[in-house]
């Protein structure tokens, strides 16, 4: 909140018009502006979220399919090829020489052109066979 001008009157985030009820902590200036802002807002967060989640999913099906043909790894433009995005993993541990990246239980290296060491990080889950 600026309040270093006092005659400023605020305007409304979602339609610009100015809000002339004297108060200076007014954002909108009617409860359907308000409304639009935030449904907007929040479609915007959950696309992102969307979208992130779906290179995940994305990846983690490449990733699970090259395991189950006995593959530990593959050239990134192949990968890329595939639909493979580089940019969203799960996590990420710098270890000496290498960074380890993670895509939910798989883990893999990643060289400038390969992803590398690619495996499923086991876990005492129950026995969920194929
Ligand atoms: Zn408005």
């Amino acid at each position: 909140m600026y309040h270093d001008d006092e005659e400023h009157h605020a305007r409304c985030l979602e339609c610009g018009d100015e809000i002339g009820y004297g108060r200076t902590d007014r954002k909108f200036c009617s409860l359907s502006c308000k409304n639009r802002y935030n449904n907007r807002k929040n479609q915007d967060s959950r696309r992102t979220k969307l979208k992130v989640l779906n290179a995940l999913n994305r990846n983690h099906e490449i990733l699970d399919g090259l395991l189950k043909m006995g593959m530990t790894e593959m050239n990134i433009s192949d990968l890329k090829h595939l639909g493979f995005d580089t940019d969203y993993m799960t996590s990420c541990y710098r270890t000496r020489g290498h960074t380890e990246f993670c895509c939910f239980d798989i883990r893999y290296h990643v060289t400038p052109t390969r992803i590398t060491s690619i495996f499923r990080m086991k876990r005492n889950l129950s026995a969920k066979d194929e």
